[in-house]
């Protein structure tokens, strides 16, 4: 092959988007990938797991029919299907992203790339020289000592995804996004769930108060939350059909056994193997350091992605490669404003937000201020019986600007990209207010909240 001017390593979210945007330019691009194009989020994150939770929302619903008037007698949970639907989401998915790949004239190079110098790239036997490469491959679930995964009894969410069947109990070690997903979900279909979390709320990251109220709401369904808790990983036991941790909380040595346990302490770069050695590219705790461009130390090998770490998010990713696809084709660039980015949980209820919380802000030296709008006084929410939650709008009293926004409750991951947008047009809390919410929505929960903050709203 001759040279080709876009070479992703790594046919995800991130490195996709580079080659697609790179063609666009009216560059040559060619994707390297050693599973699947589409990444983990395709085929082990995003996609199957929110299928999954698409089901357990189902069975909820369905179980709440009485309250609508609706008799649905013998509900129960169909796990063969609920897998196979996953599974017919994903490969739905899988065969358009494909279909997009190859309209845009890219070559989808099967097998593991490795750099032989800045400029080549070898795949199999094959070596292939690049102008530009972007690394875009990607994260894998972070082991902790003494709590090594075996995919029987102690698992990471890729083994979780193969089970066939849902364990009776789970004791979940983390609860970021991973964590408390797979927790919302196993609640719902009826699995005995412990949570374990390190820091004092569950999804720390979080608005403080999001996290207590997520906390409370998955308490409430039964699960057992820890929080402020340390597994003394050293006294884990493993026995034929169940596992055994020792738990650190509130002064207490607690042991407590299930099924299996999920370890979701987050993740690391997958750089290893691919050469980079050969090249002046450097890394930063394990992650590839990059400029605001996504260029390395090398001026033609970009990296986009969960391997440069920050937030692990597939929109994150498509957004980093669709800049550094720009620049490999010399256009100036602007850099990404990651506090314009959403991100959200996909729990029940669900949880997303974008900017600052009203801590953050103060520590940024910024007079913040913050409002609450509760989904208990929203029509839509009444009507849906999905009343628990809140939006909470974080604003700067002395410019009127909008600092942040986040939100728990129904349908909070569709809601974010109003305040997103906003975000992104550097709105005021008033244009937000003041912006018109059909009615009867659960989007005015959001207006009512921006309401408050800008002084405009009509109920307090
Ligand atoms: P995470 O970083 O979001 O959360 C890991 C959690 O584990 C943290 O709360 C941390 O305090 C806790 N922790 C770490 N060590 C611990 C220990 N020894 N004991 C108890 N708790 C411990 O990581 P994740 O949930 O594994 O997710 C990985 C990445 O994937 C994240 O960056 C996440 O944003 C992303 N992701 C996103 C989504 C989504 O957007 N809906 C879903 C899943 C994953």
């Amino acid at each position: 092959m001759d040279e080709i001017d876009l070479i992703a390593i790594g046919g995800g979210s991130g490195g996709y988007t580079a080659a697609i945007r790179a063609t666009q330019l009216g560059l040559t691009a060619a994707v390297v990938e050693r599973d699947k194009v589409g990444g983990t989020c395709l085929h082990r994150g995003c996609i199957p797991t929110k299928a999954w939770l698409e089901s357990a929302a189902t069975l909820i619903r369905v179980r709440k029919a009485g309250a609508f008037g609706v008799r649905v007698e013998n509900v129960s949970l169909d796990y063969p299907t609920v897998v196979a639907r996953q599974k017919r989401v994903v490969e739905t998915l899988h065969k358009s992203l494909r279909a997009v790949i190859q309209k845009h004239k890219i070559e989808i190079i099967e097998g593991e790339g490795r750099l032989l110098s800045p400029t080549q790239v070898m795949v199999g036997g094959r070596k292939l020289t690049a102008r530009n490469i972007v690394i875009a491959t990607g994260s894998r679930p972070r082991e902790i000592p003494g709590l090594e995964t075996d995919g029987t009894r102690i698992l990471n969410s890729d083994h979780l995804l193969a089970l066939a069947a849902p364990p009776r109990s789970i004791l979940i070690i983390g609860a970021g996004a991973v964590g408390s997903e797979f927790a919302s979900f196993f609640l719902d279909i009826g699995t005995e769930v412990t949570l374990i979390e390190m820091l004092p709320a569950v999804v720390p990251l979080e608005d403080p108060d999001v996290g207590k109220a997520l906390g409370k709401a998955l308490a409430a369904r039964g699960a057992n939350v820890l929080t402020s808790a340390r597994v003394l990983t050293e006294r884990t036991r493993v026995y034929d059909s169940r596992v055994e941790l020792t738990v650190e909380h509130e002064g207490q040595e607690k042991q407590m056994t299930a099924d299996v346990a999920l370890v979701a302490v987050g993740r690391e770069a997958v750089t290893d193997n691919l050469g980079l050695d050969k090249t002046k590219v450097q890394l930063d705790r394990g992650w590839v350091r990059v400029d605001d461009a996504y260029r390395t130390a090398e001026p033609h090998v970009y990296a986009v992605g969960d391997a440069i770490g920050g937030l692990l998010l597939a929109h994150v990713a498509a957004a980093e490669g669709f800049i550094a696809a720009e620049a490999s084709a010399g256009k100036t660039v602007a850099k990404l404003d990651y506090n314009r980015v959403p991100r959200v949980t996909y729990t029940n209820p669900q949880v997303a937000s974008v900017g600052m919380t009203e801590q953050q802000a103060k520590e940024a030296g910024l007079n913040a201020k913050s409002q609450r709008f509760s989904f208990k006084y929203n029509a839509m929410a009444l009507i849906e019986d999905e009343a628990d939650g809140f939006a909470k709008v974080v604003h700067d009293p002395d410019s009127g600007d909008l600092l942040g926004v986040h939100i728990i409750g129904p349908h909070a991951s569709e809601l974010i990209s109003e305040a997103a947008l906003a975000r992104f047009l550097q709105a005021s809390a008033w244009e937000v207010g003041a912006n018109i919410h059909p009615h009867p929505t659960l989007s005015e929960v959001l207006g009512e909240a921006a309401q408050l903050s800008a002084g405009i709203s009509i109920y307090w």
